[in-house]
């Protein structure tokens, strides 16, 4: 049986969602599905001789995502454009049931962020039109984490009086902890997905930092558009720009002044922090005097671009060189680099100061 959260929402496992589509589901009109695949087919796997009619509306990928929201965001997504999103689909008896199904694992390193947005999206516009399940294999981690941060995003809750507030209406239910980390940046960001925000960018390296050492091959599809490429959003971005009279600071190769790093693709980090910040301690108290000279950094840290060949070869660590000259830029290294000020960036896409310049684009 499933378990009413809220009006027109509700929470349970496969067995309850089997038993809606077979049979009908009283009120419920509307199910989002949370299993490691998205086909309806994961139904009759999980109990054989269980059939379930369905018909396609329509398949979503993740890199067809950008340029349909509206946050400002239209180019980065950590999801190859290759990677199923969401489908959606007419489901069970009769095909009465509006089905949307989200391939998710229930593992910590997963990233639950990237399906928040379509996820809350789904379960606003159901409960408007009817009431949605929104189940998972047990109904214990994954559906529950979709559905608190639904309610973090409605009822503007904390991370824990979400889950607090859906523990009271269903006792079972157990996020976990990779899922938990995420609801809390989520919490972070103003209970929304910010592609721009550092906390995403931090999280984006791990996923894809992670990814790499799984040994998954690390194509250039998860890397950030070249900005030194004219390709149409860059410059319709640039453009807007130029004619609003805004500049975004961008970073050239010294030798042949190619753009190789917008402000945005750089991952920003707190001078002296990180695990082996120890020395850099020692360092400054061996001298006194030239204290804010040491927290100078001299290397900045951005997100691996599509112009860095060297990375796609899947090394753990190489140079970096610029696509257009050839002229040493930096390093990268999978299992991190230390920056001068004493902080670890894990993974890191390096470039030195020395060889690139600030300018305006
Ligand atoms: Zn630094
Ligand atoms: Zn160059």
């Amino acid at each position: 049986m499933p378990y009413a959260v809220r009006e027109n929402l509700f929470i349970g496992n496969i067995s309850d969602a089997a038993e809606v589509l077979q049979n009908g589901g009283g009120e419920i009109t509307h199910i989002l599905s949370v299993l490691s695949s998205a086909s309806i087919s994961f139904f009759s796997e999980w109990r054989s001789g269980l059939l379930i009619p369905s018909k396609e509306i329509r398949k979503v990928y993740a890199g067809s995502v950008g340029p349909q929201d509206d946050s400002g965001d239209t180019s980065k997504t950590s999801l190859s454009p290759d990677k199923l999103l969401y489908v959606l689909e007419y489901a069970g008896k009769d095909l009465k049931f509006v089905r949307m199904a989200v391939p998710l694992r229930d593992m910590e390193g997963e990233n639950l962020l990237d399906y928040l947005d379509v996820c809350i999206d789904f379960i606003e516009k159901s409960r408007k039109e009817g009431s949605v399940l929104v189940h998972c294999f047990a109904g214990v981690s994954r559906s529950a984490a979709i559905i608190t941060a639904y309610l973090m995003r409605t009822e503007q809750l904390s991370q824990e009086d979400a889950l607090e507030s859906l523990r009271q209406s269903y006792e079972f239910i157990c996020p976990n902890d990779g899922f938990l980390e995420q609801l809390k940046m989520f919490e972070e960001m103003g209970f929304k997905v910010d592609h721009t925000s550092p906390i995403y960018k931090r999280f984006r390296m791990k996923v894809l930092g992670d990814s790499y050492n799984r040994g998954e091959r690390i194509d250039s599809s998860k890397f950030g558009a070249d900005p030194g490429l004219p390709t149409e959003e860059i410059s319709s971005e640039i453009g807007t720009t130029r004619s609003g009279g805004v500049s975004i600071p961008a970073y050239r190769c010294k030798k042949c002044r190619r753009v190789v790093a917008l402000q945005e693709n750089v991952l920003d980090h707190v001078p002296g922090e990180g695990e082996t910040s120890f020395e850099w301690h020692k360092r400054r108290s061996g001298n006194p005097f030239n204290k804010n000279d040491e927290i100078e950094c001299s290397s900045i840290f951005v997100e691996p671009l599509r112009w860095m060949t060297t990375v796609q070869e899947g090394a753990l660590e190489g140079k970096l060189l610029c696509a257009h000259c050839e002229a040493r830029l930096g390093y990268f290294n999978w299992s991190g680099i230390q920056c001068s000020c004493g902080s670890w960036i894990t993974p890191a896409f390096q470039l030195h100061k020395g060889r690139v310049d600030v300018s305006t684009v």
